[in-house]
């Protein structure tokens, strides 16, 4: 049943192009509260009660968070008072809103966030059962995932794509990378490097010279890796995305988490070998990368393996 919150909406009114919100120090509770699904997105729970209440999302959020600039936003930069308050609204401990957002992403992993679902859980979607708007899970934002973290089931692409993916020989190695990168981005546990980095890394580019194709193309240093991205990158004609932005279509993934694993698992000796594969400003930018990911280590100093190049 969806109801109508007079009292929340006649706080929060624009008609007069002012926004009118009680300055209180603890929000009303909303007297009818939804259950969160497991793994549900802050901003997804919200959603849903907005349209339960039947009032714009945002103006709903608007009324616990006055300065909140969007739902987004709730879900990536929560700080513990805006915790409280959010949790004090929806009659919840702050602890468990806070696991609904994606405010303890580490923040160089929030590069594998996307800005909007673009894969999902069948087992789970099935499970969910709910009216209103489609619940967004966390995970479904997770540009390193490939499989669901609730029941492990294997993600798929949100846009229905069904190419299976050509790297079903690197399973076992990119079910690795999506445990480093998993590791680092919500618990702030990596080794000697930074996995988030290292994906970085394997997506620059590359002398083409070191390209064993007769086509030409922008190879990326993921080929050194994974040979077979080469050929699968120029046949299918797909711009892969750049460092700054790590995140590939979920039938490309496995390649880039399979690469991060085996670059882990060969040690500080790889990245000389792979710096050898590159040139120009790109191999002065590779050596500051990892100068910085190294340096940031508390363990035995690996920098001077670069130094030879
Ligand atoms: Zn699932």
């Amino acid at each position: 049943m969806r109801r109508s919150h007079r009292e929340l909406a006649a706080r929060t009114r624009y008609g007069s192009g002012v926004r009118v919100t009680p300055k209180l120090p603890h929000c009303d509770q909303l007297p009818v509260v939804l259950p969160p699904l497991t793994d549900e997105l802050l901003s997804s729970w919200i959603h849903r009660h907005a349209t339960f209440y039947d009032v714009p999302p945002l103006a709903m959020l608007r009324h616990c968070l006055d300065a909140i600039s969007s739902l987004r936003a709730v879900d990536l930069v929560l700080t513990d008072e805006q915790a409280s308050r959010v949790a004090s609204m929806f009659r919840t401990d702050a602890a468990n809103v806070r696991r609904m957002s994606l405010s303890n992403i580490l923040p160089k992993s929030c590069r594998l966030i996307a800005a909007k679902p673009m894969q999902f859980c069948a087992a789970c979607a099935r499970q969910a059962n709910s009216s209103g708007p489609e619940p967004v899970r966390r995970s479904q934002l997770l540009g390193w995932r490939l499989t669901c973290p609730q029941c492990c089931s294997q993600l798929i692409d949100g846009d229905k794509r069904s190419n299976p993916s050509p790297f079903a020989d690197y399973w076992t190695d990119a079910l690795d990378g999506q445990r480093l990168i998993d590791d680092e981005a919500e618990r702030g546990v990596r080794a000697w490097a930074s996995p988030t980095e290292l994906a970085r890394l394997l997506l620059m580019r590359r002398d083409p010279r070191t390209a064993h194709l007769k086509r030409s193309g922008s190879f990326r240093l993921l080929g050194v890796v994974v040979p077979e991205a080469d050929a699968i990158v120029v046949e299918n004609q797909i711009s892969l995305p750049s460092a700054a932005n790590p995140i590939l279509p979920l039938w490309l993934r496995p390649a880039l988490l399979a690469g991060v694993s085996i670059v882990e698992r060969e040690g500080p000796a790889m990245l000389t070998w792979l710096q050898s594969k590159i040139i120009g400003q790109n191999r002065t930018r590779f050596s500051e990368l990892v100068s910085t990911m190294l340096s940031t280590h508390p363990g035995p100093e690996p920098l001077s393996l670069l130094q030879h190049n």
